[in-house]
């Protein structure tokens, strides 16, 4: 196993090995260099970082608990089972402690439009938290698709002063909602920042969003450390763009002893179109941004993608994954949708903790480390999000013989 210097990743020009970097239109190359001079400033200076900590603790409601799942693990009869409670923050899921970071960035910069991409409407329902707390204008691009199936998120964004545009291009999810929102850019650039929801994109967006998302793993960290007195046996999240997984592996990758996995979604099987997970049939390639592993036919055209959950449903995955995935230090699998029901009824049913679908994905392979291990172990999963926006879907889908 090599040594790893996680803090010199990624590169000055934002490649992760030979992923990552800046696929984007000359005209955002100005943005985006004014991104990446005022982010290395804002990090490197502690009354930004107080600043930040501060908003955390009051208005997302860090820090997150770490919950032993005392009868998860009975169930399991194995190794025993933490939950990282990122479902227990304001507005429902990880996804505010970036959009926090991001709107205060957006402040400094003197930007005082804000716009977003949502495909559940979880980063939207963040971000239009965080502009409303801060008086920022806020425009939400979402596909119609997407806004159909998450009816009540986007009328909580519109609740909270946001805009939301629906996108009706090509499969109106989440890529096209993408697309939309970089056009805008374009054309705002001077007035407006884009506060994108994941590790993912051009230079500095996966390097930023991970240092925003960095303060799971450091919590979990000292959490368990204080708990069990020693680090966990395993860490399992799920990864969609791969900013929970990111968040909470980083400030584990040196302890080569903690055996990582990220669980992409398995949808209904590994059929063309029928999954999200990019590391069990992607290929390389440049989307919306930047070189990483994506789902994609002979001719590089983006292939559909399907997922129970709106979150993980996307063809490609964040570029720093993939540079870990090379050196084999974060596994990946994936879940099954049918696999991913059972263990969000089993969570709620044996936790009274409803978690999100995107997180039943993590449950599912947790579950099945946890049963493999013996009980001396620990594994430690990251409950991404919680599953309230979701009971309305699985009530359909259980209805259904
Ligand atoms: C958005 C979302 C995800 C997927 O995004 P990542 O960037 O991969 O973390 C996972 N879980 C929840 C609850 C989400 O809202």
């Amino acid at each position: 196993m090599p040594a790893f210097d996680r803090l010199a990743q990624p590169d000055a020009a934002g490649h992760f090995g030979p992923y990552g970097g800046v696929f984007v239109p000359e005209t955002l190359m100005t943005a985006l260099e004014e991104l990446s001079k005022a982010y290395a400033q804002a990090s490197a200076d502690p009354a930004f970082r107080a600043e930040l900590a501060g908003h955390l603790a009051t208005f997302a409601g860090r820090p997150s608990p770490l919950y032993f799942a005392r009868r998860l693990t009975e169930h399991c009869g194995g190794a025993k089972i933490y939950l990282k409670r990122e479902d227990l923050l304001h507005t429902g899921a990880h996804k505010i402690n970036n959009a926090l970071g991001q709107a205060l960035l957006a402040l400094r910069m003197g930007k005082k439009r804000v716009i977003a991409e949502t495909g559940a409407g979880q980063h939207g329902v963040a971000t239009a938290a965080v502009c409303a707390k801060f008086g920022l204008e806020c425009v939400v691009y979402m596909g119609s698709v997407d806004m159909k199936r998450q009816a009540l998120n986007v009328f909580r964004m519109r609740l909270m002063g946001a805009e939301v545009r629906g996108v009706d291009a090509g499969q109106k999810t989440l890529k096209e909602a993408i697309n939309e929102a970089m056009r805008d850019w374009v054309t705002n650039v001077r007035t407006t920042h884009y506060i994108l929801g994941t590790v993912y994109g051009a230079h500095p967006y996966p390097k930023m969003v991970r240092d925003f998302q960095r303060v799971i793993g450091r919590e979990a960290r000292e959490q368990i450390l204080a708990a069990e007195g020693r680090l966990p046996d395993e860490l399992v999240a799920c990864v969609g763009g791969g900013s929970n997984a990111m968040g909470l592996f980083f400030d584990f990758i040196e302890d080569t002893s903690v055996r990582m996995t990220g669980v992409e979604a398995g949808g209904r099987g590994l059929g063309r179109g029928d999954h999200a997970a990019r590391f069990a049939g992607g290929r390389l390639g440049v989307l919306q941004g930047c070189k990483t592993v994506i789902l994609q036919d002979g001719d590089g055209q983006i292939e559909g993608t399907h997922s129970v959950s709106a979150g993980l449903d996307y063809a490609a995955v964040g570029p720093e994954h993939v540079f870990y995935r090379d050196l084999g230090r974060i596994q990946f699998t994936y879940a099954r949708d049918d696999e991913v029901l059972e263990a969000f009824q089993l969570c709620s049913k044996l936790e009274g903790i409803i978690p999100a679908l995107e997180s039943s994905h993590a449950l599912v392979q947790g579950m099945k480390r946890a049963r493999e291990l013996g009980p001396d172990k620990i594994v430690l999963i990251n409950l991404s999000g919680r599953g309230d926006k979701d009971v309305q879907q699985v009530a359909e889908l259980l209805k259904k013989p």
